[in-house]
């Protein structure tokens, strides 16, 4: 499984399912208020563009 890391440190699940990855975001982004959404998005996207398909 892989994770990309907020710059607080926090771990979102990287998944296969952009309606689920656009979620977790939302989610940390109530929890962390002063969360770089677009750091997170790329990094998201950086994790997923190298993901094995298997
Ligand atoms: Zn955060």
């Amino acid at each position: 499984m892989q994770f990309v890391e907020c710059t607080c440190g926090e771990k979102i699940l990287v998944v296969p399912d952009v309606a689920a990855m656009s979620m977790a975001v939302k989610n940390h982004l109530g929890d962390h208020k002063d969360a770089d959404e677009q750091f997170l998005i790329a990094q998201i996207f950086e994790a997923a563009s190298t993901q094995t398909q298997s």
